[in-house]
């Protein structure tokens, strides 16, 4: 019996005209043209607009959408998204001032983290922006760094709740944690807090990323949910808003099935009634990175060798880990998958071979796909990685190995 192999996420956002991928109507071969150098990034304003506007539609009114911007920090890509959204989460003083700079009113942005130093709470601190405390010690920190500054900020309390985030790529929340407070030392905290010059203004609850499960984010949802009103209880006063974190995933491998936005909509519509109902002036907010860029970008490399090795194809690129960690299978991964990989100027010839594309880095760990079913490339193709708009550049090593920094376009 012969099994239908599990085939990639559809690449629909970059249509093929005259046998090539185009960004934001640009053929790639133009596109490198017009960049002048391999590799790049390329991001599809049109398609993160897009991603924006089906999130307004398919999830209830009046909830609050974030960005956060760890998932792709790149200027220009930030004062895109900064008018479409109700607010930015940085963790960064870096990511801070890209916010700033995009014109995002301070109390919109939210500054969360491990290990904020002294300086970065102070510069917070003066720009006025939320600050999601991550432990008691952080909180005294930050009320030492006010008296000095004069001034009472906006202070969230990252909460670590007393449940995960199932079949989450990445857990952040439940059992034993660096970050948040646990839940369980809320009592405390917060009668502490309401003896501060601290302003409190709300609760951050995230609980993990990249999930693709809508009965486990539903699940989540209404145990954050929960907890949040619980918490409320024993807050200083009522919260202005509570960050319900996010977590929505994006199809990467063979046979993941893309998420089912409107039920995840629909199951946010039933479990929002009962908080909108006890804590009516509070703002529940949504905060996602990846769900609004991540299948808006690719990573284009060039072929600059072609060889075969005891019968196996090797077409050895100009890119590699170094700009693209995660496709290489190397961030988080536990058993190496193959990222949605193209030829991106070659889209309609025929596949008639089966080639492992590798990166130009002196280490077998450098690969961006494996035996993949593909047409004949050659020198000068151009090897195109889908779903590379998140966690792309700006979480790879690109020091590792000296080589150039690769440019980013937003298309
Ligand atoms: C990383 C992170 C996010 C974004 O996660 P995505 O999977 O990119 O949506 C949101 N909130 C916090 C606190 C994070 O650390």
């Amino acid at each position: 019996m012969t099994k239908s192999k599990p085939v990639h996420a559809p690449i629909e956002g970059f249509p093929v005209e005259e046998g090539e991928i185009t960004v934001g109507g640009m053929p790639v071969s133009r596109l490198a043209r017009r960049v002048g150098s391999t590799p790049f990034f390329a991001y599809s304003r049109d398609l993160i607009t897009q991603r924006i506007a089906k999130m307004r539609r398919e999830l209830p009114d009046g909830l609050h959408i974030h960005y956060a911007m760890k998932a792709n920090p790149m200027p220009a890509v930030v004062q895109h998204i900064a008018p479409q959204v109700d607010g930015l989460d940085v963790a960064s003083v870096g990511e801070m001032q890209v916010a700033l700079n995009a014109g995002m009113a301070p109390e919109l942005i939210s500054f969360a983290g491990p290990g904020k130093t002294n300086e970065e709470l102070s510069a917070a601190i003066a720009a006025g922006v939320v600050i999601n405390m991550e432990s008691a010690g952080e909180m005294r920190r930050i009320a030492a760094e006010a008296k000095v500054q004069g001034l009472c900020p906006k202070v969230a309390v990252r909460v670590n709740p007393d449940f995960e985030l199932k079949s989450s790529g990445m857990k952040m929340g439940g059992g034993p944690k660096q970050f948040g407070i646990d839940a369980e030392q809320m009592p405390e905290v917060l009668a502490e807090l309401a003896n501060l010059e601290l302003d409190f203004v709300g609760f951050h609850i995230f609980s993990g990323s990249q999930n693709l499960k809508i009965e486990a984010l539903r699940e989540a949802q209404e145990k954050t949910i929960d907890l949040a009103l619980r918490l409320s209880d024993l807050a200083p006063k009522e919260p202005k808003f509570v960050n319900i974190g996010g977590g929505l995933g994006i199809p990467y491998f063979p046979g993941d099935v893309p998420l089912d936005l409107p039920a995840v909509g629909a199951g946010l519509a039933e479990i929002l009634p009962k908080i909108n109902k006890e804590l009516p002036n509070t703002d529940i907010v949504i905060e996602l990175g990846r769900y609004f860029v991540g299948e808006a970008g690719v990573y284009v490399a060039k072929v600059v060798d072609r060889k075969v090795s005891r019968g196996q194809v090797f077409l050895v690129t100009d890119g590699g880990l170094h700009h693209q960690l995660a496709a290489s299978g190397n961030f988080g991964q536990i058993i190496r998958k193959n990222y949605p990989v193209a030829i991106g100027n070659k889209m309609s010839a025929p596949q008639e071979e089966v080639a492992d594309i590798v990166g130009c880095l002196c280490t077998p760990l450098d690969r961006l796909g494996d035996k993949m079913e593909l047409p004949k490339a050659d020198v000068g193709d151009l090897v195109v990685v889908f779903q590379s708009g998140a966690y792309g550049l700006s979480a790879s090593p690109t020091a590792f190995l000296g080589h150039p920094v690769p440019a980013e376009v937003l298309v």
